[in-house]
């Protein structure tokens, strides 16, 4: 199921030479190799799939444990003091690689790594109230 001219999928294919740090039936986790920071990894989907909505009920179960297992070893192997775990859905939230991929970002105290960081808006109260009826986000 891999897309054409999907640079992941070429990867996950092993027709892109990868820094392969993980690999089950589901995913593939590498290196970035443009990095934010030391250690910043991504988790791909093995099956292309382009966004959070594409991922299966299974991936979904996965993909957090997963997540979770990078984070820890970059602070056990790298020193790292935190991490960031990102996700870009569509070009208008800064998807640049249209097939799903986690950031693991790992953050050094004192990193200065400031492109993750955002001026909050100023919204009044009734902006938040109607957030909350404008989203109505159903039960699992
Ligand atoms: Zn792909």
């Amino acid at each position: 199921m891999a897309e054409h001219n999907c640079i992941f999928c070429k990867i996950i294919q092993g027709e892109i030479p990868s820094y392969t740090l993980y690999e089950d039936d589901l995913f593939k986790m590498i290196l970035d190799i443009q990095p934010a920071s030391k250690g910043h990894m991504l988790i791909l989907p093995k099956r292309h799939a382009q966004n959070l909505l594409d991922l299966g009920e299974k991936e979904e179960k996965q993909l957090l444990s997963l997540a979770k297992k990078a984070g820890k070893q970059a602070m056990l192997s790298l020193g790292a003091n935190g991490f960031h775990v990102l996700q870009n859905n569509g070009e208008a939230a800064g998807q640049t690689v249209l097939h799903f991929h986690l950031h693991i970002i790992p953050r050094y105290d004192g990193d200065d790594l400031s492109a993750l960081q955002w001026k909050p808006l100023a919204f009044p109260l009734e902006t938040f109230q109607n957030l909350v009826s404008e989203l109505s986000i159903p039960l699992l």
